[in-house]
């Protein structure tokens, strides 16, 4: 995390055998990466690199100068040699005689794949122009927090001046884009000593004519400006502290109060995903005296404000003497009033030609002396708002710690929000997913139904939980499930379902880590058999146990989210063929199976006034990869049937003779969980490839 950093200085990771045996696009490729692999030189997604590079023209053209520049999107800490446009230089250039001033200057954009270079698909990013037109060979534009401190200081062209000398120029603000690219090339010609420049409310460029000269420099540069910081900027940060932190417990537990109401409160278009970061840098500010006046100028960097949003909404709760239902109660006029701000913010700022208005919710949320909460529409992008977040309350540390901290303009920061181009990319981006921005538990998520039941939800956009007793089947269905969606949209909880304060917890820590609950699927269970005389009251107890009281006690949970929640509902049990068709041996479990139908029906009645459904997806038989068809109940059903192949007895049995399979009862599940199945509730789908005993009636 970046604020265990603060203080420290970058170090110079550049290994000159490593780099002798690149080309030089590999080099520019090996430089990014190091840059991009600490979140003080460049925030995520943030600033972008090049290189001038002379290559074999494919149309036999001999030797041309390109220009290899991060392209659109991407990041450069993780940036792929397939992340770079390629453009030829001497088309760059010749783009000048066609510019047509300010006024145009976003038709430059619509020119740019007509330099390509290689046929490379590559889209060339809106910074291209500012690479292309520094007459260095290597390029860095970077976003560090402590270049941006002095970006966001009202006096920051003399503050620039005071640290680098000549060394550094200072270009006022300016939106990025064709002109910038023309401001800097001017720069570069009429100052040929200078390393880089600051641009105002925005970053870093810094150039060298080796890739190991442009390296050194950039860490050079940064470094000299945390080193400055750390003598210049000794009063507290922000004033100081004028509230308490909570104790972690305490903290989360608030987290877990207000998440789910916020995210009921602007989840109504669009559902979203929530984050909660209690980091050191958050509590520094939220417990500070200038918080409300700080956070009220909003952020500085482009970047910054395009992922939070023009300003945070900061909470009203006070940590010296708690009182969340207060807050809770005042939460809807606060959500309220702040999209009453947004929509004025439009309204003073908007163009003839400019977009609808967007979401006018907030993205980040402050709440004194607990900590941020973000909420976007999906984890990754909740998670990385948060980053940028606490990247502008560094920069507000520096600039308000040496000078006054100053926000972008208004109409500025409208003007990129609302940018053509940004509007163009906005509508460029694929559909969302059926289940984007939905949460869902999955209890027995480590077996076989449980696993593919999160991989099908996983797959349509939902971030899951898994809960189960099995924890080392837990980790390792959790470790599958993060290879193949990412780290952002799973997590794990080791939940009995039948432990009352355990299964609370498990459903609190859900709330922490994505905000809320839209869907659970009650499929934890177990398997037993035995004749009636030979039923033990220990055996029919924990029948009932994890299949009735198991299922009624998630339920229980998830219904009290949904009614605080606001926004309705879903749950799905996977109950039995067995829980509609009696069958011999195996009483205990039939009856429990039966009761957890009777209990989804009605709950599907209590539930339906608020939108919460409740269906249940009966399987037969399904074999592969269950936990609860090894060992005994396996050979005891063997013994039943008289059979050695049970799997090809089930499918002879069927009415449809098919094995029945995880896959398919996730199926079925995710059908009941999407909206899809809107206005179905209380029904019973049977996935048993047929049988007539267990038709519904
Ligand atoms: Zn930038």
């Amino acid at each position: 995390m970046l604020e265990t950093n603060r203080g420290a200085r970058l170090a110079n990771l550049w290994d000159d055998a490593k780099a002798s045996t690149m080309r030089e696009s590999e080099r520019l490729l090996y430089r990014s990466n190091l840059l991009g692999s600490d979140k003080r030189i460049t925030n995520y997604g943030g600033g972008n690199t090049s290189a001038k590079v002379m290559e074999t023209d494919p149309l036999g053209a001999g030797e041309v100068e390109v220009l290899w520049v991060k392209g659109s999107g991407g990041d450069v800490g993780t940036i792929r040699m397939d992340g770079f446009a390629t453009l030829y230089m001497d088309k760059l250039n010749a783009l000048k005689g066609l510019y047509r001033g300010i006024a145009h200057e976003d038709e430059m954009v619509g020119y740019l794949p007509h330099c390509t270079f290689n046929l490379n698909p590559r889209a060339a990013s809106i910074d291209t122009p500012l690479h292309a037109y520094v007459p260095n060979k290597h390029v860095d534009h970077m976003h560090p927090d402590a270049i941006i401190a002095i970006a966001a200081a009202k006096n920051s062209r003399e503050l620039t001046q005071r640290i680098f000398g000549d060394d550094i120029g200072w270009l006022p603000w300016k939106r990025p884009g064709y002109e910038l690219g023309l401001w800097l090339e001017k720069f570069c010609l009429e100052n040929p000593g200078a390393r880089g420049v600051v641009l105002e409310s925005h970053g870093l460029f810094t150039w060298g004519d080796t890739a190991k000269e442009c390296y050194e420099t950039t860490i050079e540069i940064i470094n000299k400006a945390i080193a400055w910081f750390e003598e210049n900027n000794t009063a507290p940060a922000f004033g100081g502290a004028v509230k308490p932190v909570l104790s972690a417990n305490e903290r989360r537990a608030i987290a877990e109060k207000l998440m789910p109401v916020i995210r009921g409160m602007i989840g109504r278009d669009e559902k979203k995903v929530g984050h909660f970061d209690d980091g050191e840098a958050v509590l520094d500010f939220v417990t500070s005296k200038n918080l409300a006046p700080l956070a009220a100028l909003g952020t500085s960097c482009p970047d910054h404000f395009l992922r939070t949003k023009i300003r945070p909404l900061v909470i009203d709760f006070d940590p010296a003497a708690p009182d969340i239902e207060k807050t809770l109660a005042g939460l809807s006029n606060a959500i309220a009033a702040y999209r009453a701000d947004y929509a004025a913010y439009y309204e003073r700022c908007r163009r003839d030609n400019s977009p609808a208005m967007r979401d006018p919710n907030a993205v980040v949320y402050l709440v004194p002396g607990v900590g941020m909460i973000t909420f976007a529409k999906d984890k990754a992008t909740a998670r990385i708002s948060g980053e940028f977040y606490v990247n502008a309350i560094n920069v507000m540390r520096g600039a308000s710690g040496v000078s006054d901290y100053v926000g972008l303009p208004e109409q500025e920061a409208f003007d990129i929000e609302y940018w053509l181009l940004e509007e163009a990319k906005l509508q460029r981006m694929p559909k969302p997913k059926s289940l984007a921005g939905r949460i869902a538990l999955v209890t027995g998520g480590a077996g076989g139904i449980g696993k593919a039941t999160a991989d099908r939800l996983m797959a349509e956009g939902a971030c899951v939980v898994l809960a189960d007793i099995d924890e080392a089947a837990l980790a390792a269905a959790e470790n599958e499930l993060v290879g193949r969606y990412g780290r952002d949209v799973v997590r794990s909880v080791s939940m009995n379902v039948t432990d009352e304060a355990l299964v609370a917890r498990s459903f609190a820590d859900t709330l922490v880590e994505f905000g809320g609950l839209d869907i659970l699927v009650s499929n934890a269970g177990l398997a037993s058999s035995a004749v009636i005389e030979e039923t033990t009251l220990e055996l029919w107890n924990k029948n009932i146990g994890i299949l009735a009281t198991g299922y009624f006690l998630v339920s229980r949970e998830a219904f009290r989210i949904f009614r605080k929640q606001k926004a309705g509902g879903n749950v799905v049990f996977v109950a039995s063929k067995n829980g509609l068709a009696a069958s011999p041996g195996a009483s205990a479990y039939c009856t429990a199976k039966a009761a957890e139908i009777h209990l989804a029906r009605c709950l599907a009645l209590e539930g339906a006034s608020e939108q919460i459904r409740v269906n249940v997806v009966n399987p037969d038989a399904v074999l592969r990869g269950s936990k609860i068809w090894t060992g005994e109940w396996k050979e005891q059903r063997a013994a039943t049937y008289k059979t050695d192949d049970l799997e090809a007895h089930y499918r002879e049995r069927s009415m449809l003779k098919l094995s029945v399979f995880p896959e398919d009862i996730a199926e079925a599940i995710y059908f009941l969980a999407s909206d899809m199945s809107a206005k179905s509730t209380g029904n019973i789908i049977n996935v048993d490839a047929g049988n007539a005993q267990s038709f519904t009636r």
